[in-house]
């Protein structure tokens, strides 16, 4: 029934979770429908996370379908990582759109990229379906911070990829 490692789908209340688990390299999808029409077709084979508690009658219908239990991003990413213990593969999708990031090299970065960028980092990745470059940098360095904070002893020793993207985790704006 589910996917290994487990996809995620966020209803409408859950857009900033969302892109924290796709941060996070996890499969996620951001519904802003939050209607069982809308949400069964997407569910199936995929771990539904809401707010809604009328949501839960989902389960009728063969969805696992969970209620998480905080309105605080943090503390709601801390419980779906401890809940479903997914393998984490940081920074390798993008938060805008849930596509894989694939890696660019300098070159082929050249000119798509802030100059001072271009020339001070090393490993580039790229979003196809956003036509958007990602890079390391003092931003990767807060946000590797701030999921060790959240995440403690659930955040990998040694994160696979050393590319991060840039989105700012917290608009509003999934
Ligand atoms: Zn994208």
């Amino acid at each position: 029934m589910s996917k290994d490692p487990p996809g995620f789908v966020c209803d409408f209340m859950l857009g900033r979770l969302a892109r924290y688990l796709r941060t996070l390299g996890l499969d996620t999808l951001y519904v802003r429908q939050s209607t069982p029409e809308v949400l069964l077709p997407l569910a199936h084979g995929r771990i539904l996370l809401t707010r809604k508690r009328a949501l839960l009658a989902l389960r009728n219908q063969g969805i696992q379908v969970y209620l998480v239990p905080s309105e605080k991003t943090d503390e709601q990413l801390r419980w779906v990582i401890e809940t479903f213990r997914p393998p984490l593969r940081p920074f390798t999708r993008c938060a805008l759109c849930n596509t894989p990031l694939v890696h660019k090299t300098r070159e082929e970065a050249k000119g798509r990229v802030p100059y001072y960028t271009w020339r001070t980092q090393a490993i580039f990745s790229y979003c196809p379906r956003c036509d958007k470059f990602y890079w390391g940098g003092t931003h990767k360095d807060a946000m590797v911070q701030r999921f060790r904070r959240i995440l403690g002893a659930l955040w990998p020793e040694d994160p696979s990829q050393a590319v991060v993207n840039t989105v700012e985790l917290d608009s509003q704006e999934p």
